[in-house]
């Protein structure tokens, strides 16, 4: 899922506090998992904000809402419904939410509350981890589940570089190695011998070389 952060409260102060009315909308879905922009957090960010001691001159008069999906056009053009006394929108969505309500709502400038920060997984109560940089060449395959592009600080894919010690990573040693991750794994899976393979020069036009990606889809269509 696509993790987000609330941006410190000064810069969102500073980017509302010359409107006189702010509607905030949380988003329903990832953001809402990773308790960062969801209805709650919504809520609270509503009460701090309407703190007259956060600002210099009159506070924005705030309104909340959210939205089960900022980032899709059909429904938020088709259901998402903006006060019409409305100045600024503050989206707690991705920066793919932020666009698509900023596309759907020509007049009105939309902020962004979040810093979208990556994409990843629960991997205990409360934390979240990168898992994936969404290369358009997806290798998991050959590495036993472990993305070394997502998870390796150098993005290798034949294995640790020379700082991997005690299976950390030289940047630090509360982050994982990897490459050592994935040595471990294979072992468990006995396909060692994956190891000593050397890996097809990876595709890296699907990545982001070639300017922003799109996909189409059609319901139902056939596998090609
Ligand atoms: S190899 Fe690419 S697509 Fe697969 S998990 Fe890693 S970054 Fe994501
Ligand atoms: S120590 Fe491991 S995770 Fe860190 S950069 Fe080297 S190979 Fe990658």
């Amino acid at each position: 899922m696509i993790i987000g952060k609330l941006k410190p409260l000064d810069e969102i102060v500073s980017s509302i506090s010359r409107f006189r009315n702010v509607f905030i909308v949380g988003c329903g879905s990832c953001v809402t998992v990773c308790l960062s922009g969801g209805e709650r957090e919504a809520k609270a960010l509503g009460r701090e904000l309407a703190d007259p001691a956060r600002y210099e001159n009159a506070p924005p008069a705030v309104r909340v809402d959210t939205f089960q999906r900022q980032c899709e056009r059909d429904l938020v053009q088709s259901y998402l419904t903006v006060p019409p006394d409305t100045e600024a929108i503050l989206s707690l969505a991705c920066g793919a939410g932020v666009q698509t309500l900023s596309s759907v709502f020509q007049k009105l400038p939309v902020i962004p509350a979040l810093n979208t920060t990556f994409l990843g997984a629960l991997d205990e109560p409360g934390t979240w981890r990168e898992k994936c940089l969404g290369c358009g060449d997806c290798v998991l395959t050959y590495t036993a589940g472990i993305c070394p592009i997502a998870r390796c600080a150098k993005r290798l894919l034949n294995g640790p570089c020379g700082g991997s010690s005690r299976g950390k990573c030289e940047i630090s040693k509360d982050v994982d190695c990897a490459w050592n991750l994935i040595v471990n794994r294979l072992k468990e899976l006995d396909r060692l011998e994956d190891y000593e393979k050397i890996s097809a020069i990876k595709d890296w036009s699907q990545d982001r070389g070639r300017g922003p990606r799109s996909a189409q889809r059609v319901a139902n269509e056939p596998f090609e």
